[in-house]
């Protein structure tokens, strides 16, 4: 068992590593930048470094920092959350050479699915259907065209290093193609550090839909049912469920196939721990693969509450050598499942991020509620990160009690001084097409436009 690991994150994840461990009873070293040293996980861990300024290429994003506080503190392990270095293969591999396990897919896994093009190609290898596209990094403005005017538009210019959201674009024409294929190389460039973009035809209507796997270093892999993450702002996630309406109600039969065909792309990729197979899936139930991501999701928890299986105590089990203990027939799903990233946002301003100080809070509680968090009344959401405040989990033994619950829960749920994004899902939760389980990628841009905005409760 490892006696002690470095959580090489911040904000509500680190906070949800911290609490893994203790209950495994593995000791907890946090790291921190100057911005965040009265932040929660600094606070819950055994020990805290501080490794540098605020901005993130000065602190989490900091190999030589973090590795120097793992021999400090003398770990077995470093979880590396989301984001910053959790898919970083370089980092992986250094942890390998300093003796430090990596609790996450080993480095020759990542590189075999390095970025968005390179996996695309290890999903066509596995037979799994991927939207039509070029056949990898585009270079000019004349491929672009070319390869647009073969597959037809819509199409979408996407970062191959893309996360986030971020570094994407559809084009309709061959003006905003050429347009596009700009402003996505420079906000990846920007982002990412990587210009590289490819093209792949914009599926229209789309569903998110992923997959999580848990795949030992024994060659065993089981998935864990799907998650719908289909309503999204900016291409990033607000609300995610578990099961999926659309596969309930439309095509129940896709889910077997969707999970064969997700546990083969990680199988063709030697992968090993937690990581998630995504899709999109169209109105007639055609699913394509968009990526995998090769660390923990936010959107775990929920997942977590319909199977009863702790995802983050499985990857610190398997990084260990640990056999899965499940197969997947054991894996059995009980009730519904959904969560609302609670973000310091304004929805009415095109989700600009509003950091601030958080005066009152009062956090929702009760039965099937569940909050992952590391915010309290007093703290201030610094501006360099990620506009999380937290994530709102409600479980009940059917979508509507679910749903309900949620809705129940986000009226509890207080917080002044800043703008967050409550108000704005519970307008969601009250959406007659929301509640009947009918939406694509495109609703939260209906709810904003449309008719029904005038329901919208500014104040959030
Ligand atoms: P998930 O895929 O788990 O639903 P998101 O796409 O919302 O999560 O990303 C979670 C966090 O990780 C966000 O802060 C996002 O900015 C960051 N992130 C995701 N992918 C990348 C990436 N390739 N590079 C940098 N940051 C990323
Ligand atoms: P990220 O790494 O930022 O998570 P993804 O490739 O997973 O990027 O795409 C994020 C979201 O963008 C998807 O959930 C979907 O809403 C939208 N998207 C991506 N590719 C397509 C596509 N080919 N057609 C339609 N929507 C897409
Ligand atoms: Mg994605």
């Amino acid at each position: 068992m490892f006696e002690k690991v470095l959580v090489a994150n911040r904000g509500e994840i680190a906070v949800r590593i911290i609490r893994a461990c203790k209950e495994l009873n593995i000791k907890t070293v946090a790291v921190y930048s100057e911005a965040d040293a009265s932040s929660m996980h600094v606070q819950l861990a055994d020990e805290a470094i501080c490794i540098g300024k605020a901005a993130a290429s000065e602190s989490y994003l900091r190999i030589d920092r973090i590795i120097s506080a793992a021999e400090i503190a003398d770990v077995d392990a470093i979880h590396p959350g989301y984001g910053f270095l959790s898919e970083n293969a370089h980092f992986a591999e250094v942890c390998e050479s300093c003796n430090i396990r990596f609790i996450g897919p080993s480095a020759r896994a990542m590189n075999a699915m390095e970025d968005k093009a390179v996996s695309r190609n290890l999903a066509k290898r596995a037979g799994v259907p991927t939207p039509p596209g070029s056949e990898g990094i585009i270079q000019s403005e004349s491929e672009a065209i070319a390869i647009a005017k073969k597959i037809g538009y819509p199409v979408m210019i996407k970062a191959v290093a893309g996360g986030g959201g971020r570094g994407m674009r559809v084009a309709h024409n061959d003006v905003s193609l050429i347009k596009g294929f700009h402003t996505a190389r420079t906000e990846a460039e920007k982002a990412f550090g990587n210009a590289g973009v490819y093209i792949e035809k914009f599926i229209e209507n789309p569903h998110h839909i992923e997959f999580q796997i848990l795949a030992d270093t024994r060659g065993n892999i089981i998935h864990l049912g799907e998650r719908d993450c289909s309503i999204q702002r900016r291409n990033q996630k607000l609300i995610e469920e578990t099961p999926s309406p659309l596969l309930e109600n439309k095509f129940p039969k896709l889910r077997k196939e969707m999970g064969k065909a997700a546990v083969k792309i990680a199988e063709m990729a030697n992968y090993t721990n937690a990581g998630t197979v995504e899709f999109i899936v169209d109105d007639n139930g055609k699913f394509y693969f968009l990526e995998m991501n090769k660390r923990v999701q936010v959107e775990h928890p929920i997942t977590e509450e319909v199977t009863g299986i702790d995802i983050v105590k499985q990857q610190i089990l398997i990084a260990m050598g640990e056999p899965l203990k499940i197969s997947q027939s054991d894996v059995t799903f009980k009730g519904h499942a959904i969560e609302c990233r609670i973000n310091a946002e304004d929805p009415f301003d095109d989700f600009r991020p509003c950091p601030g100080q958080i005066q009152m809070y009062y956090a929702p509680g009760g039965r099937g509620v569940r909050l992952d968090s590391h915010v309290y009344a007093g703290y201030s959401i610094p501006p360099y990160y990620d506009s999380m405040i937290g994530k709102l989990i409600t479980v009940g033994k059917d979508r509507r009690e679910a749903l309900d619950r949620m809705s129940r829960a986000l009226a509890e749920y207080m917080i002044t001084g800043i703008k967050t994004t409550i108000g704005f899902e519970q307008a969601i939760l009250n959406d007659p097409n929301f509640r009947r389980g009918v939406y694509s990628t495109n609703f939260v841009a209906d709810l904003l436009d449309g008719p029904r905005r005038g329901l919208i409760d500014d104040k959030g």
